[in-house]
């Protein structure tokens, strides 16, 4: 099907204002490169979703949730199939007692702040983290020493089967950047974080350390994607990368940075063919370095079959 057909498929379900055939994924994912999707949808509410995702699954064509983009490479042959913005009613954030209550399209930053502002503690690492919180959720991100799985009490998701339910932290299969998210189908919907009261000041002042933290030490200039690689049991994979000699290696405009070595960015005119092949020199140059295989913590969009 081409993108205009899916898009008079989907405007008998949604209105055709929140629906966009053909669009550039540059313009959505924070490497800011990479092809086209077949369609880029928006929905707004529950009923939205599942009108778009009954519709879809009807024609058996590829859908992807996309949150910020700031996980996601799209190949430069473009993307076979429909991404699903949660905006609207998912971008929710709100705040009683010790809880935090975010819709999956929400801004995890966001959500951290209105929790300093509420004098809550416990999420000053995620200010500095791009995403939503459903991205986040199904990566498990982290910071400093902490990570979703953390302060997770409880996420709505929606099932392949349409089914609405309710998953606790032992449900939710948490391990580093990985969730029951990465081996099921499913919507974060919702996510509620349990935090602990503690002094303004106090949260203000480690939110702001750890931006500082980041300034000094990312590349925060040039289109990325935060870390590459996961780090491996053996140790930290940006300094096996760095004494792997790679730092400021590239292939056309993907470049590793220097200033972290875990880092791939987009110096200005990089395809997602240049990232993807840089992230495999990255791979076997380390393996023949000192024998540890780096794994990917990206998600690809691609063609049918390969992703
Ligand atoms: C400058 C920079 C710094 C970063 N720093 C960190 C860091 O410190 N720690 C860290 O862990 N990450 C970091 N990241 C990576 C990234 O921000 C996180 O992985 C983030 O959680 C991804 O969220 P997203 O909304 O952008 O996800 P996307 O890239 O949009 O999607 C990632 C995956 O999540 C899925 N997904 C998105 N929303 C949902 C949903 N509602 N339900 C089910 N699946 C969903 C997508 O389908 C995709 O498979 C950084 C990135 C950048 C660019």
């Amino acid at each position: 099907m081409t993108g205009q057909e899916i898009a008079q498929l989907l405007s008998e379900h949604i209105d055709e204002r929140f629906i966009h055939p053909d669009q550039p994924m540059a313009e959505y994912t924070s490497f800011r490169t990479g092809g086209s999707a077949l369609c880029v949808v928006e929905v707004h509410d529950l009923e939205e979703l599942r009108r778009v995702l009954t519709c879809v699954r009807k024609k058996f064509l590829p859908y992807s949730i996309l949150g910020n983009g700031t996980n996601t490479l799209v190949e430069d042959e473009g993307y076979s199939g429909v991404a699903i913005i949660l905006d609207g009613e998912f971008k929710k954030i709100d705040v009683t007692g010790y809880e935090v209550t975010c819709g999956g399209g929400a801004s995890l930053a966001a959500a951290g702040r209105m929790a300093a502002d509420m004098w809550l503690t416990g999420m000053e690492w995620a200010c500095g983290i791009p995403g939503t919180i459903g991205g986040a959720i199904r990566m498990n991100a982290g910071a400093f020493g902490s990570d979703m799985s953390k302060i997770v009490k409880r996420v709505r998701a929606l099932t392949t089967a349409g089914e609405e339910i309710v998953l606790r932290p032992a449900e939710l299969h948490f391990k580093y950047r990985h969730s029951l998210f990465c081996e099921k189908k499913y919507v974060v919907l919702e996510a509620v974080f349990e935090l602990q009261k503690g002094d303004k000041n106090e949260i203000n002042s480690r939110i702001e350390d750890y931006a500082k933290e980041r300034r000094d030490k990312q590349p925060l200039d040039l289109p990325s994607a935060g870390c590459i690689f996961k780090n491996p049991r053996e140790g930290s994979a940006a300094q096996m990368i760095d004494e792997a000699g790679l730092g400021g290696s590239y292939v056309g405009g993907a470049m590793v940075s220097k200033k972290h070595c875990n880092f791939i960015v987009n110096t200005g005119k990089a395809t997602a063919t240049d990232i993807t092949r840089l992230i495999e020199n990255v791979r076997r140059e380390v393996y023949n370095f000192n024998g540890v295989r780096l794994e990917p913590e990206l998600c690809v969009l691609g063609r049918p079959g390969r992703y």
